[in-house]
């Protein structure tokens, strides 16, 4: 993926009890980190996070997200991603609103806007969520602040431009970049930049 072109590598870490799944943890990331020269963007899917951000970070991540569901003091958990040289993020579920984020923009890095339901690779793009990519890019710019705004999950090189037009910078891709194995990654990447 590094060879292909990706900018970032996004590692979803799953609990099997904020989302169903279980996938990684710091341990993997650790010996994952040798391997690219990529930032490390850690979406963590976990509940409570607090107490493993500090073993994220010395795993080797370069952007911690959370959801604020996973603990009851957003701002603090953002502030401490920072503290600990990191770049924060925080995510939306689907069903998760955005009144809140005027409050905690200050703390915020990056806004990673969920496309599916966390928990699985290979779900449906759900298009309702756009509206919220363009509601967020006019409050941050109300703000004076240009937070990255990224989407995850479902993203594909037929929606990609969609994604980017109603405001998001940054797009995730598992099941599109990784199809067709090896030899297929740079095509991939290029298809979801515009290039294929
Ligand atoms: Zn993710």
């Amino acid at each position: 993926m590094d060879s292909a072109g990706a900018d970032w590598i996004h590692i979803d870490v799953m609990d099997g009890h904020f989302v169903p799944n279980i996938t990684i943890g710091p341990a993997v990331i650790k010996a994952l980190r040798p391997h690219s020269a990529k930032p490390f963007d850690c979406h963590l899917m976990i509940a409570p996070a607090d107490p493993h951000l500090e073993a994220f970070a010395e795993a080797g991540a370069d952007i911690i997200s959370i959801h604020p569901e996973a603990g009851p003091h957003l701002h603090r958990s953002l502030g401490r991603i920072r503290a600990l040289g990191c770049k924060a993020g925080v995510v939306l579920n689907p069903s998760t609103g955005i009144d809140f984020l005027p409050w905690v923009m200050d703390a915020v890095d990056l806004i990673l806007v969920m496309s599916v339901n966390p928990g699985f690779g290979g779900q449906s793009f759900i298009d309702g969520q756009l509206a919220k990519v363009e509601a967020l890019r006019t409050m941050a710019e109300r703000q004076g602040l240009a937070p990255v705004i990224q989407m995850d999950g479902g993203v594909t090189a037929m929606n990609a431009a969609r994604c980017v037009a109603a405001g998001a910078t940054a797009l995730v891709a598992g099941t599109a970049a990784f199809k067709g194995g090896p030899s297929a990654y740079a095509a991939n990447i290029a298809a979801l930049r515009g290039l294929g």
